[in-house]
């Protein structure tokens, strides 16, 4: 079954969760009333359906091919299909308007980067590490880059890369060697491997633009002697076109399980002619700015992808016939019934589901405090806004693509040996997926981050205002007895979530190991927690929508799922609380030769 842009959920969020309209005053959002959101939405559908999605197998079976003269060619249509994506907009969503972006929302641009990510994931790397590029040299360019890269970087006419990764350096980028040596002009000499960047090298765009992490020359070891340079493929000309080749190169492409469609390349520099972005040495400070765009984008993936094979399961599970119900046929003429009256089928469909819109209303709400940091006058409200995207983005990075990965790998078990073969989908977004655990900082390096940099930061305002905002949101709703379970899910998983900072503050500082293993089940809680809230809030929009006399089916089938992930999905937060609280000790028992 091919997959159906999920629409119908995006403006339930957008409209009655989080209320848009509301923010009509502030900009960007003056631009985008609700009837306009609609029409942008069905759009970007439409361009997923019909020109991303067929395009998903053809880029998997072919997928990209290198050439010796260090060119890449993308899979058979991926060329006319991104000028297509490009020129109808679709990059420049949230994009600043001074820079020809369309300057909408940046959780308006995300119901449409769900669709594109879930239509053909590989595909839509390509314009998601451009915007990436976009962000990093918005935040630290000068005005002269800005002026000269933003343009063609809001809209995809030229693409961009990040290249951080080294063969002896991943996670820990305080290794890097590449290097750069001044050319005294204020250009810089950029020498180095830098190996699975993807969307490295293609056909795609006339220009590619590497922001490449490199170390000056005499600058101090570690994190503190990065800096970040701007490494065009095609030196910009006096007239902003793509000039001199930069001697930049693409000397592989890597074989890989799943995004076969995108180039994931080793890129060696070789004297490549580099320009300083930001200040020397502050080059990581710069690059996270990336890589947090880039974490909620791959966070969007797990999401995009679950819900991709969640669908087809869900196809599946209707006209696969096996069996007979437990409490008598319901295919009585039929050889069997569709095994989707059996009870542990629905249990794998109900979990998908039930996370997956948990998990999109949490991305979309976060997204939403991202747009409120940048654009309220309020400074307490864009505070607020920065803190829980600091706080967030590493639970959402890590938990949607677990539960992602997850879902898509039910998917596959609904679909029997079926999803195993290569004639149903459910083995690529298994595939696809299963990267974004691993990539933009790993899902347990994460769960680190959370612990270690974001709990504490500011003597830990974030998760105190985060836990105050659940609070305030208990007592505003006990008394309403339709949304009775919902706010007593929602106070348990606080609690549990509290006891567990508690337990963190108290025994990481005694013990850093305590808190190193703590990490993942801390995040999980976290996860579980937020999804609370966010079933919390759409039951409540959802009653409401039902008091007012609207029958759509919609919304009961929303208090449904609701009611499954109090009872089968949040019980898990109970198991979080006790493996941590647990320590370190039985995880740092056996001495490493005994592995
Ligand atoms: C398909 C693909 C595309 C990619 N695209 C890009 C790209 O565009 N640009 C780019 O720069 N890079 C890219 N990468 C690289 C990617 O970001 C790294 O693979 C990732 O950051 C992890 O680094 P590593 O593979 O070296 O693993 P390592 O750092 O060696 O980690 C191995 C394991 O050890 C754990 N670990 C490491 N350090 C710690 C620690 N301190 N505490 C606890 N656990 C730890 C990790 O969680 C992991 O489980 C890509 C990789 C792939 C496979």
């Amino acid at each position: 079954m091919s997959y159906q842009p999920p629409v119908r959920e995006h403006l339930f969020l957008l409209k009655d969760v989080l209320e848009i309209e509301k923010l009509a005053n502030l900009p960007g959002f003056s631009d985008a009333p609700m009837d306009v959101v609609e029409q942008i939405l069905d759009e970007s559908a439409k361009i997923c359906t019909e020109v991303l999605a067929p395009l998903n197998s053809v880029g998997d079976k072919q997928g990209c091919v290198w050439h010796a003269d260090n060119t890449v060619t993308t899979p058979p249509g991926f060329k006319d299909a991104f000028r297509q994506f490009a020129e109808g907009g679709w990059p420049a969503l949230s994009a600043e308007t001074a820079y020809g972006g369309q300057g909408l929302p940046a959780v308006v641009a995300l119901a449409c980067e769900e669709m594109s990510s879930a239509a053909n994931m590989a595909f839509a790397m390509y314009a998601g590490l451009t915007h990436g590029a976009y962000t990093a040299i918005l935040a630290g360019g000068s005005d002269a880059q800005k002026d000269l890269y933003l343009p063609k970087l809001a809209t995809a006419e030229w693409c961009g890369t990040m290249n951080l990764t080294e063969p002896q350096c991943g996670t820990d980028l305080g290794m890097i060697r590449t290097k750069a040596v001044p050319n005294g002009d204020g250009t810089y000499k950029i020498s180095g491997q830098k190996i699975w960047i993807s969307s490295g090298e293609h056909d795609l765009a006339p220009n590619i633009i590497h922001l490449v992490l490199a170390r000056i020359e005499g600058a101090p070891a570690g994190t503190r002697g990065i800096s970040l340079f701007i490494v065009p493929k095609f030196i910009p000309d006096a007239e902003g076109r793509p000039g001199q080749r930069n001697s930049v190169k693409c000397v592989g492409l890597e074989e890989k399980m799943g995004i076969h469609g995108n180039a994931t390349c080793v890129i060696s520099h070789e004297e490549a002619t580099g320009w300083l972005i930001g200040e020397e040495n502050r080059g990581l400070n710069l690059m996270f700015v990336m890589m947090n765009e880039e974490r909620l984008g791959v966070a969007l993936q797990g999401l995009a992808q679950g819900t991709a094979a969640y669908q087809a399961a869900a196809q599946f599970a209707k006209e696969r016939l096996q069996g007979r119900s437990l409490t008598g046929p319901k295919n009585p003429d039929g050889p069997a019934d569709p095994i989707i009256v059996h009870p542990d089928v629905r249990r794998m469909l109900m979990d998908s589901r039930a996370v997956l819109e948990g998990g999109r209303a949490f991305l979309f709400w976060t997204a939403l405090h991202g747009d409120l940091a940048h654009r309220d006058p309020d400074e307490a409200v864009r505070q607020k806004g920065d803190d829980y995207m600091a706080l967030l983005t590493p639970v959402l990075k890590s938990f949607l693509t677990e539960r992602g990965f997850g879902a898509t790998s039910d998917a596959m078990q609904v679909h029997g040996g079926s999803g195993f073969t290569e004639h149903f989908p459910a083995s690529q977004y298994l595939r696809d997926t299963r990267i974004s655990m691993i990539y933009e900082g790993t899902n347990g390096v994460q769960a680190l981050d959370l612990v270690g940099r974001k709990l504490p930061a500011q003597g830990g305002r974030a998760i105190t205002t985060f836990l105050a905002e659940l609070d305030g949101f208990v007592a505003a709703n006990g008394g309403d007895a339709t949304l009775k379970p919902f706010v007593d899910g929602l106070a348990s998983a606080k609690g549990q979530l509290q006891q567990a900072t508690q337990w963190l503050l108290q025994n990481g500082l005694a013990n850093p190991e305590n808190a190193g293993a703590a990490s993942m089940d801390y995040l999980r809680l976290f996860g579980l927690t937020g999804l609370a809230y966010m079933w919390a809030l759409m039951a409540k929009a959802a009653n409401a929508r039902i008091a007012a006399g609207d029958a759509d089916p919609f919304y009961a089938a929303k208090l449904a799922v609701g009611r499954y992930f109090l009872e089968r999905v949040l019980p898990d937060a109970g198991a979080c609380l006790a493996k941590l609280t647990a320590g370190a000790e039985a995880v740092m028992a056996l001495p490493a030769e005994a592995f």
